[in-house]
């Protein structure tokens, strides 16, 4: 892949490093990461970790452009690809012409060779995509990207785009953000004196969507086998290295499926998709990895992880999840070491507790040692699409549970049967007038179905090792944070 500018061919450095034309004069552009002794450009354009060094001729170099190469700064260089004396590099460029497109001041850039906290960088999130790090996050969030669809394509399901604004608010009530056009100072009202949505933009109360599942089951009861992959919004309040206000969710949905035939789907696709990066993304794995390592170092030996990142990744990839009830897990939370010494924030005594991140944690990273898929949930704590199971207590839920994250998965086979959804609407208090079309799938050509949601930023921050969720998204949005 080249382009052709001002007559020159650039090479990325990619490219470069893939097929290094020895001996060749070669073209390159990108930003300085460091500059080193008035002599050793490290240069990196993007499209790999690797920087490329480029050996300045200093003497023969006026010092004006010499003063000129800072890091951040954007250059274009042509010079002899020779073999590098240096370790840690196979190639170099010994720099015959040298052009500075962008200066950076050095006063000024913010990003300098040294170590910056990911707080730090994140009030610089416009810059920080430039460090090693953020570079080689965001490449594997595009793998990524590319082998979920890759993996649903070969399958044959039908990529779906259902609704970013949604009338209905079924499923997050007072998790949702408004979508109002109406003057916030100066709303309309109605006879009661509540904001009059009526006279809105859509005529009723619209909010951004927080799952697309809903509409994504209409598609499915006529596709079959469909995902969906897009943004996904919740104002919960929940200001965690978990959540965020926008986040990026996949949602397959599969008519015929039972729970068992999703829980395959849902592990199959994890493995996958991850399997892919293993082949894709080496350098940037070797790279995070080796920073994940550094940082362990500096925790107490008893915090640290057992495994490294590629380790942790295959183990994944190479060993069946755990499939347990939730009926077993509550068992096993009962009894264990830290539910009986109190160290639990929220203490399991009853059949019928809602799981908090720590109880996952401890089934999965101290218990099992292994990913988890929990199944079969009390009826109560999980949401009213799910199906009925005979017990009539619990419903055919199914959350896989990962290191070092919790949750990654939620899922369920669907309540296909209409008397069932509409008796647990009822009791539910939810108005059967907002569901009419839901309740319409079951009306007309119902199967037994199911799904599940995975959020994107989750599986990122696993196949990354980062620890902080804002830092595997470009711009994240959390309470009181919507800058750039
Ligand atoms: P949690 O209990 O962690 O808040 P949830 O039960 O609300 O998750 P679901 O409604 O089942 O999550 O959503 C499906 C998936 O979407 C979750 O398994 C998780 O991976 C992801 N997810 C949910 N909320 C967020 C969020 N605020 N930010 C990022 N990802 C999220
Ligand atoms: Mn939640």
């Amino acid at each position: 892949m080249r382009r052709k500018i001002m007559g020159m061919n650039y090479l990325r450095l990619a490219e470069v490093f893939a097929q290094p034309k020895k001996n060749k004069t070669v073209s390159v552009r990108g930003w300085v990461r460091t500059f080193r002794a008035n002599r050793f450009i490290a240069l990196n354009d993007g499209s790999t970790q690797q920087n490329l060094q480029c050996v300045v001729d200093f003497e023969n170099t006026e010092q004006a452009l010499l003063k000129k190469i800072n890091s951040g700064a954007a250059v274009q260089i042509t010079g002899k690809l020779v073999e590098s004396m240096g370790s840690g590099q196979s190639v170099e460029v010994l720099v015959e012409q040298l052009n500075v497109v962008g200066e950076a001041d050095p006063e000024l850039y913010p990003i300098q060779p040294k170590k910056h906290s990911f707080e730090f960088l994140r009030e610089k999130a416009h810059l920080r995509v430039r460090t090693a790090t953020f570079s080689a996050v965001m490449r594997i969030r595009s793998v990524l990207s590319f082998a979920i669809h890759q993996f649903f394509q070969e399958k044959g399901f039908c990529y779906v785009h259902t609704p970013i604004i949604t009338g209905s608010d079924a499923e997050g009530a007072g998790e949702m953000f408004r979508v109002s056009t109406l003057d916030a100072k100066n709303p309309p009202l109605d006879d009661e004196g509540a904001v009059d949505y009526k006279q809105d933009f859509f005529g009723k109360e619209t909010h951004l969507t927080v799952s697309g599942q809903l509409e994504g089951e209409t598609y499915a009861q006529g596709l079959g086998n469909i995902y969906t992959f897009g943004p996904t919004f919740r104002a919960e309040n929940s200001n965690t290295s978990r959540h965020l206000a926008e986040f990026w969710m996949i949602e397959p949905e599969m008519a015929f499926y039972e729970l068992e035939d999703n829980m395959n789907l849902a592990e199959a696709f994890i493995k996958y998709i991850l399997e892919y990066i293993l082949g894709k993304c080496e350098k940037d794995l070797e790279f995070l990895d080796q920073r994940l390592a550094n940082e362990e170092k500096t925790k107490p030996q008893n915090e640290r992880s057992p495994m490294g990142l590629i380790e942790k990744i295959k183990f994944v990839v190479e060993n069946d999840f755990k499939r347990v009830s939730y009926t077993e897990a509550i068992d096993v939370l009962r009894n264990c070491k830290p539910n009986k010494k109190k160290r639990f924030e929220y203490l399991i005594d009853e059949w019928g507790a809602d799981l908090q991140s720590e109880h996952e944690r401890y089934l999965v990273e101290k218990h099992f040692n292994a990913p988890v898929i929990l199944y079969d949930y009390p009826a109560k704590i999980k949401a009213f699409y799910m199906r009925l199971n005979e017990d009539e207590k619990t419903v055919r839920a199914m959350d896989i549970l990962f290191p070092g994250i919790g949750e990654i998965v939620g899922g369920s086979q669907r309540e296909e049967r209409l008397e069932v959804l509409e008796k647990k609407i009822e009791t539910l208090g939810i108005d059967p007038e907002e569901l009419w079309w839901y309740l319409d799938l079951r009306r007309f050509g119902s199967t037994p179905h199911s799904g599940f949601g995975l959020g994107f930023e989750r599986l990122v921050l696993f196949a990354t090792g980062m620890n902080n969720i804002r830092d595997v998204i470009p711009f994240p949005r959390t309470p009181q944070n919507a800058s750039f």
